[in-house]
């Protein structure tokens, strides 16, 4: 289930592990993002084990799937 209601936040800040760049990025709803070049310092960032995309990891707000994945579990 990948439609994304008002509820699930699209705009997540993802902050580089490397150099502590932050900046707000719009997360795809039809993919998980898995790669992501800080446009700072140039590192190229991936997921953690067990995360499914780098907002999951590094963003201020986990991917679509994720946030809907969490309520439908929830609730
Ligand atoms: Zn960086």
């Amino acid at each position: 289930m990948m439609v994304p209601d008002k509820s699930v936040v699209l705009q997540s800040v993802l902050t580089c592990p490397a150099c502590g760049f932050a900046k707000e990025e719009t997360m795809p709803t039809d993919i998980c993002q898995f790669f992501y070049t800080c446009s700072n310092c140039g590192t190229r960032l991936r997921p953690k084990p067990g995360d499914c995309c780098v907002y999951c990891s590094y963003g201020s707000e986990k991917c679509p799937s994720k946030q809907i994945e969490d309520r439908s579990q929830s609730a």
